[in-house]
């Protein structure tokens, strides 16, 4: 008889924990996973899925007005808010219903509530004990809102996903991947939109010059931004709302959303009680293994913060049950992971912004362009998409990929693997393109400019 109930007890049932669990029981392991809320987690319940399934409704509006300049007549179009939302619930239970189907297959015992850590290798779950010789954690994060005055009466991406009406006039706060994707979808599907974001151009972190193009090409998608704004309070005014900008403008609107970031869910967990150090931001800090400051405990995904997305949480909760359970010793290579921003248009990257290329690798030649797409020859609509190639000047390897267009995302998947596999400048001009495509750029691109690393 094992001294122990389960050999593997996973907190968190989203992408990282469910993978880790059918993988872990596949070795053979007697494996619990204890949920709170539905099985899927973030990517999803109120994430990347739902989250995708609007955009694609958002991208109607634009197409029905585009379709003018090909030919077409369309009578006035209206959207139903209500029933989109019914529909992306309907497919959300059902991939809900999937995750649980994998699990119970794979012989995982789902336990329904919140986990605490009660003791070295005691899990507790509705005041029951359960001991394991290894626990996971996989809670991943959750919105985080600025405390202003008024913020108990800003929404987040998690609110506006079951909301019962679209607002007519919205402001979103934030300027990182989630404001510029919802600022899009409501844009989409007819909302006024204020961005307003603190910093002067949007996606920190993103390259430079990139940045630069995603920031006016929403703007020339009408999305009124307020750059360089911060955000003072938020007040109800009978069935709006007002949020009042540190410039004096007061901005009067149906909702305001909070797209700020998100804070780790180690809160309550008690990890206090077996060791497991968190640092400043409530993240736990792992090893190249997942494994944190108790030996047996780990964590992956977003509650670790190392890359909040989804693929990744996935490849830790993969190589840490191949690890422990399958006696193969793996770790996620955090390097080279292509990312993509569903805004619209899109913006993908693979590899090193430039600004990052340049502290690495010193000298590094850039090749960029960009273009009028040929969609909008007959559109008319006034928008550019950007191309933007990174190569070490050393060993001529492409270091960085950007891309601003729609489908950008469906573009850099290809580039990323030609990144993976080394592949130079002279691997891209040897490739011939699709034409006429956005993506041919990437092997079309001439006359780089150099660009090295100011002297301090
Ligand atoms: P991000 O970290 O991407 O962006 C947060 C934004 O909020 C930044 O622009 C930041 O400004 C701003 N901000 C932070 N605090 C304040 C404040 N107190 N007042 C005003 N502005 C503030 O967070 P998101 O919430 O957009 O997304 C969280 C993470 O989830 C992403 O980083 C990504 O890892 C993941 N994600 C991935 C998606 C995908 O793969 N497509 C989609 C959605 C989320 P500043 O830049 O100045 O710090």
């Amino acid at each position: 008889m094992d001294k122990y109930d389960f050999d593997l007890f996973v907190i968190g049932g989203g992408s990282g924990g469910v993978r880790a669990s059918r993988i872990a029981a596949g070795y053979g392991a007697r494996v619990a996973v204890a949920e709170e809320y539905r099985l899927g987690g973030t990517c999803v319940i109120r994430g990347c899925v739902p989250k995708k399934l609007l955009m694609y409704a958002s991208q109607f509006g634009k197409a029905f007005e585009d379709s003018k300049g090909f030919g077409w007549q369309v009578s006035e179009a209206s959207h139903n808010w209500e029933r989109l939302i019914r529909a992306k619930d309907t497919e959300i239970d059902r991939l809900q219903r999937v995750y649980e189907g994998l699990l119970r297959n794979a012989g995982v015992v789902v336990i329904n509530g919140k986990a605490t850590i009660a003791g070295a290798h005691e899990v507790c779950v509705n005041d029951v004990k359960f001991t394991a010789r290894h626990v996971l954690i996989a809670t991943g994060a959750t919105p985080e809102i600025p405390q202003i005055p008024g913020a108990e009466l800003m929404a987040t991406s998690n609110d506006v996903l079951d909301m019962e009406h679209a607002p007519e006039r919205i402001a979103i706060v934030g300027g990182g991947y989630i404001a510029c994707e919802f600022a899009g979808i409501f844009k989409g599907l007819g909302t006024k939109v204020w961005l307003v974001h603190r910093g002067s151009t949007l996606l920190r972190g993103f390259d430079g010059e990139v940045r630069e193009h995603i920031t006016g090409e929403m703007a020339a998608n009408d999305i009124e931004m307020r750059l360089a704004s911060t955000v003072v309070a938020v007040e109800r005014k009978r069935n709006a709302y007002l949020l009042y900008l540190g410039s004096g403008e007061i901005l009067e609107v149906d909702l305001v959303m909070a797209a700020t970031g998100r804070r780790p869910n180690t809160g309550g967990l008690g990890l206090e009680r077996v060791g497991v150090d968190v640092d400043a931001y409530g993240a736990i800090p792992v090893d190249s293994y997942s494994r944190t400051s108790c030996d047996h405990v780990y964590a992956v995904g977003d509650v670790t913060n190392r890359l909040n997305l989804t693929p990744v949480a996935i490849n830790e909760g993969h190589a840490f049950a191949d690890t422990v359970f399958g006696n193969m010793s793996r770790r996620t290579d955090h390097a080279g992971v292509p990312f993509a921003v569903f805004s619209q248009p899109q913006v993908a990257a693979v590899g090193l912004t430039e600004e990052k290329a340049r502290v690495m690798h010193g000298a590094i030649r850039v090749y960029s362009s960009v273009f009028r797409p040929m969609h909008a020859a007959l559109s008319g609509r006034n928008e550019r998409v950007m191309v933007k190639l990174i190569v070490d000047a050393a060993t001529e390897r492409i270091v960085g990929a950007h891309i601003v267009a729609p489908d950008a995302a469906e573009i850099i998947q290809g580039i990323a693997i030609a990144l993976k596999a080394g592949a130079t400048k002279a691997d891209f001009d040897a490739t011939l393109g699709v034409h006429p495509s956005v993506a041919e750029e990437f092997v079309t691109l001439r006359n780089g400019r150099n660009s090295t690393q100011p002297q301090s």
